[in-house]
């Protein structure tokens, strides 16, 4: 049979969406490779979030012109955001490409690509070389991204809940390529998570771009329980689930029966990832974020009160249009007054037909990178503050399996998402246990099983 290599880059919705297209492919008899060099088809899951992902998949698809010629037969195609954002005009600009294939179409990729290497058997020579391009919106497709093939001893997988944002924050992309909030039912997630402690999963993270929000449109509160609440507390209550994450969420999605929720579901883990974007009031007025600097820091202290010792991560962008000294260091003054776990500092990138791309005032790329880096030496010292306070405690954690960097150690997270490296036996694999941290380096810890 046919060989598929399938190369994602951006977010975890992503990773998961590939997952998805590589089951539907294995079930149709393809065999999934991780060798460019030896697939007969060469997919490429795109990322629009900034525009070096999407220069950099453009690239790729670039340096795989020269491999379509001396392997004619080779099937080439473009999935995901840049896919949907861009759709035809791809075809246009890269040649050789002959699949287009959008965010809500993932799950006819197995036919487009059935189609393309029937075409080329059968040598039709009139519409052997005529890409197929579909972006078309579909309703109930985020029902669609739910099954996926494990790995031997994984024990953690994603689970999409939901798809699109209504948000429209100025400068971001995803509404556009993701369309409008759409959730799957609380059973049909509950069930997906089933399966997957079935076989072995201990801890899922619940994905959606705005996945604290998810079903407020379609179904309602009980209880005074949001749906997302009602959600969480089904996944929670799966047999075998020992941890339940969530990403990303937006601050103004917290609200009180969510933050109580830290209080009451004990495998809801201590860790949110709650992204600030701008310490600034201005700044984040003109971002359309819908909350203020002092809202951030006050929902902060609500989850930290809820549940101490909570680990909260952010992302922040810098460099946004119209940002001066005084909006910067208003965002470097909150980093200082929340102490984040950890962040990631994007420098802005303008995205088409996005409000803040035409923006007046764009800053310079200078100013950018200085500012870049500047805040990650600020986000570096609580990193290491918030890592080596946990040497010489015991941690518990899930063992992963082996370290990326060091085949020959193990690897898990603890439930506050810190990398641990330890030595031990393969057995442990998908084991929950406690770890003595002997020291830190800037981004890992390193112990020895208790
Ligand atoms: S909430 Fe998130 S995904 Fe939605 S528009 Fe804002 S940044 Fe984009």
């Amino acid at each position: 049979m046919p060989s598929v290599h399938i190369k994602t880059y951006g977010c975890q919705m992503n990773e998961r969406d590939s997952e998805q297209v590589a089951k539907m492919l294995g079930e149709r008899g393809y065999r999934m490779t991780g060798v460019e060099a030896d697939a007969d088809v060469i997919l490429l899951n795109t990322c629009s979030v900034r525009d070096m992902a999407e220069q950099k998949a453009i690239g790729k698809m670039g340096m795989l012109r020269k491999l379509r010629k001396e392997r004619p037969h080779l099937v080439l195609g473009y999935l995901g955001c840049m896919a949907q954002a861009r759709g035809e005009s791809l075809t246009k600009t890269s040649t050789h490409v002959d699949l287009v294939v959008g965010t809500q179409k993932f799950h006819r990729v197995a036919d487009y690509v059935d189609d393309l290497l029937r075409r080329r058997i059968e040598a039709r020579m009139d519409d052997e070389r005529l890409p197929i391009v579909d972006v078309d919106e579909e309703e109930g497709s985020q029902s669609t991204i739910r099954e996926q093939e494990l790995t031997a001893g994984q024990c953690t997988a994603f689970v999409s809940i939901m798809q699109g944002c209504n948000m429209h924050c100025a400068f971001c992309i995803v509404p556009q390529t993701r369309g409008e909030e759409r959730a799957r039912i609380i059973e049909d997630i509950v069930a997906e998570v089933r399966g997957l402690a079935d076989r072995g999963v201990r801890e899922v993270t619940l994905l959606g771009q705005i996945v604290n929000l998810y079903g407020r449109h379609e179904f309602p509160k009980t209880g005074g329980l949001s749906p997302f609440v009602q959600l969480l507390e089904a996944v929670c209550g799966v047999e075998g689930i020992e941890r339940v994450r969530f990403t990303s969420p937006h601050p103004i999605g917290f609200r009180a029966d969510l933050i109580a929720a830290f209080g009451r579901l004990p495998k809801l883990v201590e860790h949110v990832h709650l992204p600030l974007q701008s310490g600034s009031n201005r700044i984040l007025k003109i971002m359309r974020r819908g909350y203020t600097s002092a809202a951030f820091v006050d929902l902060v202290g609500k989850l930290r009160a809820e549940r101490p010792g909570i680990a909260i991560t952010t992302d922040i962008i810098v460099g946004f249009p119209g940002e001066t000294d005084e909006d910067y260091a208003a965002t470097r003054s909150l980093v200082d007054q929340v102490g984040f776990d950890n962040a990631f500092v994007f420098r802005y990138s303008p995205r088409q037909n996005t409000p803040a791309a035409t923006m007046g005032e764009q800053v310079s790329e200078d100013v950018k990178e200085w500012r870049n880096k500047d805040l990650l030496e600020v986000v570096n010292r609580y990193v290491a503050r918030h890592l080596d306070a946990l040497v010489g405690q015991n941690v518990g954690i899930l063992c992963e399996g082996a370290s990326r960097n060091n085949s020959e150690r193990l690897s898990g997270r603890t439930r506050t998402n810190k990398i641990v490296v330890f030595a031990g036996a393969p057995r442990l694999i998908g084991r929950l246990f406690d770890v003595r941290i002997a020291r830190a380096s800037s981004s890992t810890l390193y112990g020895e099983v208790v």
